[in-house]
Formats: C-alpha cells, sequence, structure tokens
C-alpha cells in the first residue's frame, strides 16, 4: 500500500460487481492509498431488482452485503450504508399509485433499520429528488425523508441524504423537530454552506479553506461504478488521490487530514477508524 500515513476515507461510493469494475475498483482505492469507505446501496434498478413490495429492498441489500464483505478481502475498511434512493419514486409510480410507492419506499427504510439494528451496516440513505417533480411527488418524497429521520433517531445511526443542491435548510429543521442532531444527517454531494453535515466531493476546490476554518465535513468521491456510463465517473482513486495533493501542497494539514477522516466520519457515524 502506498500509504499517506493517514486514514483516508471515501463517505460515499458504489462498487458495483455486476455492472462496473467492482472488487478492482477497490483495490485501485487501496492502492491509492485509501483505507475506510462508507458503501451505499445502489438503486435497485441498477441489480435487475424491480420491487413491489418494500421487503424486497432486503434482497438489494443482502447483495451490498456481499460486496462488503468481497471488499474487506481486499484489505479495505467498508461500513455499509443501506437506504432507498429518492429517484425510486419515479421508477415505482410506473407501475403502482403514488401512495403505493410511497409505504414501498417507508417499508424499505424500516428493513433498511433492522439492517442496522443488527450491526450489518452502520447508517440509513433517504433523501428527495435532485430534479424537478410534482408537488403531490415532492410532498410524497418529504414524507418518505422523515420517515427515514424517524428511523434513523431510533436505531440512534446517521442519516445519508440525496437531495436538490443547496443547503436543505428545512431538513435541519426537519432533524431538529424529530429530534435527531443535525450533525448526525450527512448531505451527499454536500455544499459547505449547508447547516447539514456535508459530504464534499474530493475534488471541490474550497476543502482547504473549509478545513481552515474548523468547518466538519467529510470527503467522497460519488464514483458510481457503472461501465455504462464511464464519462459521468469520478474515479475510485480520487479520494486518496485529492488528499494526497491536498497534504503535498500544503493546503491542509496533517491533524486537518486526521479530522476529514478519521475523526469527523467516527463521530458521525459512531464507528472506529484508525490505522490498522
Ligand atoms: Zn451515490
Amino acid at each position: 500500500m502506498t500509504g499517506l500515513d493517514i486514514p483516508v476515507t471515501d463517505d460515499h461510493i458504489h462498487i458495483d460487481r455486476e455492472n462496473g469494475r467492482g472488487i478492482e475498483a477497490a483495490k485501485d482505492f487501496f492502492r491509492a492509498g485509501g483505507t475506510h469507505i462508507f458503501l451505499v446501496t445502489k438503486p435497485s434498478w441498477s441489480h435487475n431488482v424491480h420491487p413491489v413490495t418494500g421487503d424486497e429492498f432486503r434482497h438489494v441489500y443482502e447483495l451490498t452485503l456481499e460486496t462488503a464483505a468481497a471488499i474487506r478481502e481486499t484489505g479495505v475498511v467498508v461500513f455499509p450504508i443501506l437506504g432507498v434512493h429518492p429517484a425510486e419514486i419515479g421508477k415505482l409510480t410506473d407501475r403502482m399509485s403514488l401512495a403505493d410507492a410511497e409505504a414501498v419506499m417507508k417499508r424499505g427504510l424500516d428493513i433498511a433499520a433492522e439492517y442496522v439494528g443488527e450491526q450489518a451496516a452502520v447508517a440509513l440513505k433517504s433523501g428527495r429528488p435532485h430534479y424537478p417533480v410534482e408537488p403531490d411527488v415532492w410532498e410524497a418524497s418529504n414524507r418518505i425523508l422523515e420517515h427515514a429521520l424517524i428511523l434513523a433517531h431510533d436505531s440512534d445511526c446517521a442519516l445519508q441524504i440525496h437531495a436538490e443542491t443547496g443547503p436543505c435548510a428545512d431538513v435541519f429543521d426537519m432533524a431538529t423537530r424529530i429530534g435527531i442532531s443535525p450533525g448526525r444527517v450527512v448531505k451527499h454531494f454536500g455544499t459547505p454552506d449547508t447547516p447539514l453535515m456535508p459530504s464534499l466531493l474530493a475534488r471541490t476546490k474550497e476543502i482547504p479553506a473549509c478545513a481552515h476554518q474548523g468547518l466538519v465535513f467529510t470527503m467522497e468521491s460519488d464514483y458510481m461504478d457503472d461501465n455504462s456510463r464511464p464519462g459521468a465517473v469520478i474515479g475510485p482513486k480520487s479520494v486518496p488521490r485529492y488528499t494526497r495533493k491536498y497534504l503535498e501542497g500544503d493546503l491542509i494539514s496533517e491533524e486537518e487530514a486526521w479530522n476529514i477522516h478519521a475523526d469527523t466520519p467516527a463521530k458521525v457515524y459512531g464507528v472506529e477508524i484508525s490505522l490498522f
């Protein structure tokens, strides 16, 4: 391993053994100096699963957990995050009513929370469409997101959300009302202006400035591992690569890097992150 002598953590990555490079991508991450990943469930359709009940998401989660086990063989520490992608609502309403789609997604989240309860996963994943939708779809999506916040609160775990670009200040209010710390609500593909916990793309230009200001954040690649969309992806090595660049350029200090890659994710998700 070409280690950086610090843990290097990717807060949001997908590894797809059916449609992507699979374990080879995880090996690339490891060889570049990466040590820990938060492996996020892919949407059901990417696994050719087309649920009509919430319980069928169990199959999607099992596939994610099998992939997590395979990645661990490479030496990377894997923390699975399970949940229902907010864009599922569009696929589900092709084959059922909006009310039924909402119920299926909530039930899918209930199942994900069971895995958290069994400590097979560390956190939940939810959100709301990041593209324009009809008002009734938006309202249903917010109810699903609220359900996920309640589950995360009751499970004492973090929630990662995929939502529209911007601060999502209303989600901060929802979290506060429900009683979950907004610091445990991770805005995937986040921006520094969010009152939630931002997970910033590794290439985000503001990262050094954010680190100096003491902003609490993590880093992610959002690597999709989908061979049919090669142009759409950032490589699996981007978090270790950019971290190396920031450190070698003296753009961030080693202490700041420890905060980003170890202290913050350890606190947010309630996991242990250290060098092996
Ligand atoms: Zn993603």
